[in-house]
């Protein structure tokens, strides 16, 4: 009986092969793809009173004619039928625009269903459609689909009607009845009928509810068993490192580690002890100290004879991380290179000729490592900062360098936890919920952008009390040039307003390589006290006695990545400031504006970041991995996603899962998603 659902839709009456033909271009071959095929909206026949129907919009009534039909010809095929029509109290007019010929239809004291769009001051409807007699033989709802105009809805639904008809018996339930009675969802064959041609409102309510459920369950089992079977096929690198040497590196530190730092550690620690090869994100607000906690797993791997590898998605970055880790591990006795676009020639290759020897304990870089001819002797650990500005690709091609290296993804960008459940469903994910003692919360001020000189007398006060300050420059999408067009403009203004008072600097992604490199130390030795700079400074910049930040055009910019340049204050016991200059044009820009001077924590920005502009901006790219789903929303159906990964988390775990009839449906699913595959590459 089953095999139905595989039948062609060709079996369908009226479905020959042309429309065959059109169907697939659809991605319609099976009576089950059809069926599958959901509306993406409905249109609305609800009888609606025309009191409370605004202009222009679409309204279904039912009435009775109260005049003989007239008709005025205007011209070659163009007509306009007209009759009065009752409907409530209301005596309107009905309009058809060239349908002459229901004039034989209507005639005064019938009673006809009608639906158009509603000329409120001239009490006239727009008849789009006409049905003789009451509304009842109409359905409430009609569905519309994405066909992309290969085929008529009229057509389609009547495919659509006989599809669910046909395999009615023979489709099978794939929720378990236990799942499906513990959280009243309604049958597979009701909940087909309510998504097509739902009865009322809480009938597709009710379909959608159980849609999405099963989705995110088959979602979640997949996620979990490609997890399972990672962890249980790829037998990674057992680590043995020397925890000795692991608490002398960590009461050598400047400060005592927090207890987040603490627990992600041990975290780390304890897999990199376990023969699997680790996948994990870390993710950690903006200055909750991802540097140092990167700095310890990289050790604890060189004590136990590996190679480590820390990726940082630009050259400033990379270089301060390298002379980070240099003053805490060099007197550890590692040996650790830099390796950058700028690192050429002979030097270079001296370079990865002591990296293939491992004279080399722990390469720094950007996406230079990555590069072919870069080969470690022993790669145990591969560390990448702000994984998401790092390419799916290249994520693999690094870790495929190595014998099959633990890898741990750093972002500062918090994920909420939907996304951090969907898009990295199949890594482990670790949290550094906790910023070091003593930080001030930043404050910070939305100001108009008027009041720019209010805001210089603040700088200068800061400045005064030895401080240095971050102006970031207008944004200006896709044009790199005119955004260093802004940032020049930006210094010059500043530079002329403070004359010989303050040392101006100024960066961009223009300048040479060599030219940034001065212009960040000058600014970090504090000889520079105000940098202007364009977004280049945006991720993991880390000077301490900068305690003050404008943003110009903070409109323009999502609340990520307000939230991450504002990270670069607020770095020491100082109290730090953030001005957002802006003037939002639209609600949620003013939202935005509010949310950052509402909260400092990165966790709270991102929920309200997804909510604003939906799980498909979050992450900017198409890299993000997001799933599709046909009915699931990240944002709405946040707690049918965790009751989802909880239920599948328990039925992974149980044998019967594995035996049972009743879960046979899902199991197939599973297989077929290629989830148990221990092939995978990813
Ligand atoms: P992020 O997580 O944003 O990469 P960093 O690693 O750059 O943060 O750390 C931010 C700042 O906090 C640095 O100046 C670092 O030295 C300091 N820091 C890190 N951990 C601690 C701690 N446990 N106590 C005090 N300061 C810390
Ligand atoms: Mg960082």
């Amino acid at each position: 009986m089953t095999t139905m659902n595989t039948e062609s839709v060709s079996i369908l009456k009226g479905i020959g092969k042309e429309t065959e033909e059109v169907l697939s271009e659809l991605g319609i071959i099976s009576l089950y793809d059809l069926i599958m095929t959901f509306p993406y909206r409905h249109e609305d026949f609800r009888l609606k009173d025309l009191t409370e129907t605004p202009h222009n919009e679409r309204v279904t009534i039912e009435g009775r004619v109260e005049s003989e039909p007239s008709v005025l010809f205007l011209g070659k095929n163009k007509s306009r039928l007209q009759v009065h029509v009752l409907t409530g109290r209301h005596l309107i007019k009905a309009v058809f625009f060239n349908q002459a010929y229901l004039k034989n239809r209507l005639s005064a004291g019938m009673v006809v269903t009608l639906t158009g769009k509603w000329d409120r001051g001239r009490q006239v409807i727009n008849v789009s459609s006409f049905t003789n007699g009451p509304k009842m033989d109409h359905a409430d709802f009609e569905p519309v689909y994405s066909l992309k105009g290969l085929i008529h809805q009229k057509t389609f639904r009547k495919y659509m009607r006989q599809a669910l008809d046909l395999l009615q018996d023979s489709l099978q339930d794939c929720l378990p009845t236990y799942l499906r009675e513990g959280y009243r969802l309604i049958s597979i064959q009701e909940a087909l009928e309510g998504v097509h041609f739902p009865k009322n409102a809480e009938h597709f309510k009710q379909a959608r509810r159980r849609f999405v459920y099963e989705e995110l369950l088959n979602f979640q089992l997949k996620m979990q068993a490609m997890k399972k079977v990672r962890k249980e096929n790829e037998g990674g690198l057992p680590i043995h490192y020397d925890v000795q040497e692991l608490r002398k590196l960590i009461s050598s530190l400047p400060y005592e580690l927090t207890n987040a730092q603490k627990r992600v550690v041990n975290e780390l620690c304890k897999e990199l002890k376990e023969p699997v090869r680790m996948n994990r994100l870390l993710q950690g607000d903006v200055g909750s100290g991802k540097t140092v906690v990167a700095a310890l797993a990289l050790y604890a791997v060189i004590t136990g004879g590996y190679q480590g590898a820390l990726m940082a998605p630009t050259e400033i970055l990379a270089e301060q991380h390298a002379a980070s880790l240099a003053e805490w591990l060099v007197p550890f006795g590692v040996n650790i290179a830099l390796l950058s676009g700028s690192v050429k020639g002979k030097t270079r290759r001296i370079l990865l000729e002591k990296l293939r020897d491992g004279e080399i304990d722990l390469l720094i870089g950007t996406h230079a490592l990555i590069q072919p001819d870069v080969e470690f002797k022993q790669l145990g650990l591969v560390i990448t900062d702000e994984q998401h500005r790092f390419g799916v690709e290249q994520r693999r091609i690094l870790r495929d360098k190595g014998e099959n290296p633990n890898v741990l993804f750093m972002t500062a960008t918090p994920i909420p936890r939907t996304l951090a459940i969907t898009a990295f469903g199949e890594m482990d994910v670790s949290t550094l919920d906790e910023l070091p003692a003593g930080r001030k919360k930043i404050e910070t001020q939305w100001v108009k952008k008027e009041s720019l000189h209010p805001v210089l007398n603040q700088l200068e006060k800061e400045l005064e009390k030895g401080r240095q300050a971050y102006v970031i420059c207008p944004l200006i999408e896709e044009s790199e040039k005119l955004d260093v067009q802004n940032a020049v403009d930006v210094y010059e203004q500043l530079a002329t307003h403070f004359s010989r008072k303050y040392e101006v600097g100024l960066m961009h992604g223009r300048l040479h390589s060599d030219e940034k490199d001065r212009v960040m130390r000058e600014f970090s030795e504090g000889r520079i006290q105000i940098l202007v700079s364009t977004t280049v400074v945006e991720v993991g910049v880390n000077v301490p006695n900068a305690t003050f930040m404008v943003i110009y055009d903070a409109e323009r910019f999502g609340l990520a990545q307000l939230h991450q340049l504002r990270g670069r204050v607020g770095r020491s016991e100082h109290q730090s400031y953030c001005i957002l200059l802006a003037d939002p044009k639209t609600e949620e820009g003013k939202e935005r504006m509010i949310s950052m001077t509402e909260t400092n924590d990165g966790f709270v920005l991102a929920e309200k970041d997804l909510e604003l502009r939906g799980p498909g901006d979050f992450f900017g790219t198409k890299q993000s991995g997001l799933p599709e789903f046909k009915m699931a929303d990240l944002v709405h159906d946040y707690r049918a996603l965790e009751t989802a990964r909880n239920d599948a988390e328990k039925l992974l775990a149980s044998d019967d899962f594995w035996r049972d009839e009743e879960t046979a449906c899902l199991r197939e699913q599973l297989n077929e998603s290629g989830a148990l595959s221990s092939e995978r590459i990813d």
